[in-house]
């Protein structure tokens, strides 16, 4: 049973608007505060997965090796970084 966020916040916001054009319901005041605050929290938390969820799908492809910035060392090719101005290596110069 999901109940969604906005069910809370339309829910509490009733709540303390009628305990309070009542007046004499204190507790339901706090009461609709603490759904609207739990509202609150559940569409922060709800907000979250969806970006959690991007991160492993990036994760799963084998862009470990293929390093955007990623060359090989013409002399014993070794996986180095096209910045480098010499093979971590062999040593080789790379760059003039
Ligand atoms: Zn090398």
């Amino acid at each position: 049973m999901e109940i969604p966020f906005w069910a809370w916040l339309v829910a509490g916001g009733f709540m303390t608007l009628v305990s309070w054009t009542v007046g004499d319901l204190e507790i339901f005041f706090y009461l609709g505060i603490m759904f609207v605050v739990f509202g609150l929290l559940k569409l922060f938390i709800l907000g979250r997965p969806k970006k959690a969820q991007a991160q492993p799908t990036i994760h799963h492809r084998p862009q470990h090796h293929m390093h955007p910035h990623a060359a090989q060392c013409p002399r014993c090719h070794m996986t180095i970084s096209i910045y480098d101005r010499f093979c971590r290596n062999c040593g080789v110069r790379l760059r003039q």
